[in-house]
């Protein structure tokens, strides 16, 4: 079973509660993937004992709260199963809109969970109590100080999708983010074209980009197999080359699991992609939602500041 939690925050931190929805996934055995919003808490949630991943969603809306726009944005980022949150105003708005685009059944005010997703919750407005088991995906939220929360000493992985509108921003912390992360000054880089980019001419942008930098241009299968200037050394991929660079640029990649099956043990990948559900975005280190139309001219100057 696969939790992803939305952190319920106070100011510029994480609210207490969160640590009690680790707590409870973890009694379930399981380590969930935690999403902060505007990355609010990010650094304390990838330090707390069980949790498997921290995904910092970035965007505009994310200034003010708003339940449309935050479900819309967390839906796009959250993993299949499990959505957790607390039983909060905030949290019950966003989870319940989560499952409504979902069309998956919500459970709110949780005071007990156990294995196989049985949970007691009141209903008529707490006059009684009632025990629901449910198999498959769901939203749920837990009531605060109920559960036990979960301690420090995690270290999780954590990485960042960008919403905003500011592709120039997304693309500059993507790449300045990048150069934290590895040595840059001998990184070895590819970057690599799909369907997306539309026709094989398009990928003069990535070769230019390429050049600058000593970096090699790789490419989707579907871009291999649509276009004849496009060889089948360039495919990355279960039936092309497993790579694994330091640097990773996916534009315009969908992220089939083939093609994931090539490229995800790079050591940081950058995805570039127009709809905020792509797949690629759940093994990106960092994603920027734009097209590359918007977001190539900046990242050629961006990453021929790395060397
Ligand atoms: C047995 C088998 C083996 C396979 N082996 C491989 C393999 O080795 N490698 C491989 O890659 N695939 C492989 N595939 C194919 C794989 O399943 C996918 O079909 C393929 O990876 C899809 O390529 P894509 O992401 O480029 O295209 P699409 O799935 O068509 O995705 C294109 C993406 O581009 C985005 N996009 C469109 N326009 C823009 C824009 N202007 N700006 C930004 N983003 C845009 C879209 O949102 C979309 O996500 C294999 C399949 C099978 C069945």
């Amino acid at each position: 079973m696969e939790i992803t939690i939305i952190a319920e925050t106070q100011g510029n931190q994480l609210h207490a509660v969160t640590r009690q929805l680790v707590g409870a996934a973890s009694s379930l055995g399981v380590s969930p993937t935690i999403l902060c919003a505007g990355g609010v808490g990010a650094d304390e949630a990838s330090g707390i004992s069980g949790v498997g991943k921290v995904l910092s969603v970035n965007g505009d809306c994310f200034s003010t709260f708003d339940g449309g726009a935050w479900a819309t944005a967390f839906d796009a980022a959250a993993g299949e199963g499990v959505i957790m949150g607390a039983a909060t105003a905030q949290g019950r708005d966003v989870v319940s809109r989560i499952a409504a685009r979902r069309n998956i059944p919500v459970v709110q005010d949780v005071v007990t969970l156990s294995d196989g997703l049985n949970m007691t919750h009141p209903i008529y407005s707490g006059k009684a109590m009632q025990d629901v088991t449910i198999s498959g995906s769901c939203g749920i939220t837990l009531r605060a100080n109920t559960f036990s929360p979960a301690g420090d000493g995690g270290s999780a992985e954590s990485a960042t999708v960008q919403q905003s509108g500011d592709v120039k921003i997304a693309v500059k912390e993507a790449i300045a983010k990048a150069s934290e992360r590895l040595d840059v000054s001998d990184a070895d880089i590819i970057i690599s074209g799909g369907r997306g980019m539309g026709n094989p001419e398009n990928f003069d942008k990535l070769y230019s980009i390429a050049e600058g930098v000593g970096a090699a241009v790789g490419a989707s299968r579907a871009a291999v197999d649509a276009w004849d200037p496009i060889p089948h050394s360039m495919q990355v991929g279960q039936t092309g080359k497993t790579v694994n660079p330091s640097l990773y640029i996916a534009v315009g990649i969908s992220g089939a699991i083939q093609h994931l099956a090539g490229m995800r043990t790079s050591k940081y990948i950058v995805a570039i992609n127009k709809d905020p559900e792509a797949p690629i975005f759940k093994v990106a280190d960092y994603g920027i939602v734009s097209t590359w139309e918007e977001a190539l001219p900046i990242l050629a100057s961006e990453i021929a500041k790395l060397q």
